[in-house]
């Protein structure tokens, strides 16, 4: 089976000449799946995609999280128009930015005190730096294939975009930086112990995807989050979550709150970072935390952040009218119901082709591992079959379905999928897994 992407290709080879390497974000190469040109989307409406070639494709990819209602969701387009009309941007405060912190506070309980930026990285570095500011230490202590965006400190034994091109550490981060910095793997009380008892007094936080969403999907191990509370906690640092992907992904509101995980007490975070779904599809972050922490940012604090484009009305309608149609009756209940359906389909089809694999699904989201082990860490998630990865990817692609080109990112699922979508997904898996075995 072949599908024409002519047009694709053409763009590429002029996105090259100006854009570089013809992508704005790295993950978006198809570097990591053997190279040539990723498809150039034209058009995108609820689950499906169309490109430059007029081929239709069912959407997993979902931006990478932020899109949890399908494309073009009407009640957001209708709030991004409405606030485009009022104008795009005040550089004063406006209500709607308290109606979004308001929502926000509501959802995840630890969040007293709310500030917008544009970004998830600027959420997580800024998050850093309030920590950094309130306990006057300096190192940060985080989780090895966590991913927490492209500032500085964090990419340092970075999770899936930097390990997909296979350079963890970014060439431009000075030696003395990555010296701030202590990587443990994901799940490993002992490590973390570790890492405290060498550098404890130095430690301003330490910093976790408390579901990972970034080397796959991995939950932590039962007891995981308590310890690393705990410990950090007796330890003088305070604990931040980066909830970027994981926020109103699997509910509606946060890990601190998941139904998944036990104990919500002894889970509370003193920092949290967002992003992804809370825009809507428009480019947001957040940050929030205790009142006491929180008070250490400008203008209140000595710890100065701003931005220009933060808060703005459109990215905040958005925000809004997406969280709006996530308290909608049943919408978790429905995606997991399709993921459910979705992955049996998948592994009963792998296994008939004799085909390793390993899903790790989170109600509406799961990550497909070419193993035959459990993936519950970084190491695990590195040792599975990349070129079969690859080989699956571009089958399903030519055969209609969009996933991210990386063995280590998620499928989401959104609110526009249909049975009709899954069984669709199914068929092609059927004709990918048989075409890898020939
Ligand atoms: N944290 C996590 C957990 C993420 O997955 C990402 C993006 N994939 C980021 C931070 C960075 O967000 P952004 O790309 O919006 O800067």
């Amino acid at each position: 089976m072949s599908t024409s992407r002519n047009r694709s290709e053409a763009l590429y080879q002029e996105a090259l000449q100006h854009i570089v390497g013809g992508v704005n974000s790295p993950s978006r190469s198809f570097k990591a799946v053997g190279g040539g040109a990723p498809v150039f989307m034209k058009r995108a409406s609820g689950a499906h995609f169309w490109d430059e070639d007029g081929n239709r494709y069912i959407d997993y990819l979902a931006a990478y999280g932020p899109i949890i209602t399908g494309h073009a969701h009407p009640h957001i387009t209708a709030a991004i128009t409405a606030a485009a009309q009022n104008g795009t941007l005040y550089g004063t405060p406006t209500e709607l930015e308290i109606t979004l912190a308001k929502m926000l506070k509501e959802a995840i309980p630890s969040m007293d005190k709310v500030r917008f930026v544009n970004s998830g990285t600027e959420a997580v570095m800024t998050t850093i730096r309030v920590a950094r500011a309130y306990t006057k230490r300096n190192k940060i202590i985080k989780f090895a294939g966590c991913y927490h965006g492209h500032s500085d400190l964090v990419l340092v034994a970075a999770g899936s975009g930097p390990s997909t091109l296979g350079i963890p550490d970014s060439a431009g981060i000075p030696a003395s930086i990555a010296t701030e910095v202590i990587t443990v793997p994901f799940n490993d009380l002992e490590g973390l112990r570790a890492a405290l008892d060498a550098w404890g007094e130095d430690v301003a936080a330490v910093m976790v995807e408390p579901i990972v969403g970034n080397f796959g999907m991995v939950m932590p191990k039962p007891g995981f989050l308590e310890g690393l509370c705990q410990m950090t906690h007796d330890n003088g640092s305070l604990v931040i979550y980066d909830e970027v992907i994981s926020a109103f992904r699997f509910h509606y509101g946060s890990t601190q709150t998941y139904a998944g995980l036990a104990n919500h007490e002894a889970i509370q975070p003193d920092l949290t970072a967002l992003g992804k779904i809370i825009g809507g599809g428009l480019p947001i972050g957040a940050y929030g935390g205790r009142k006491h922490v929180m008070e250490q940012v400008a203008p209140l604090g000595p710890a100065y952040q701003a931005g220009t484009m933060a808060g703005n009305p459109a990215s905040i309608a958005a925000g809004i009218a997406c969280l709006e149609v996530l308290q909608g009756e049943g919408v978790y209940e429905e995606m997991e119901r399709l993921t459910i359906k979705l992955t049996e389909g998948l592994q009963a089809s792998a296994d008939r082709h004799g085909v390793p694999l390993t899903i790790n699904r989170i109600r509406g989201s799961f990550s497909t591992h070419f193993c035959d082990h459990p993936v519950t860490n970084y190491d695990e998630a590195q040792d599975t079959d990349g070129e079969a990865f690859a080989a699956f990817f571009r089958h399903m692609l030519d055969r209609g379905v969009n996933l991210a080109p990386s063995k280590y990112e998620a499928w989401f699922m959104t609110t526009a999928h249909t049975d009709a979508d899954i069984e669709a997904t199914l068929e092609a898996a059927e004709e990918s897994f048989k075409a890898m075995k020939n």
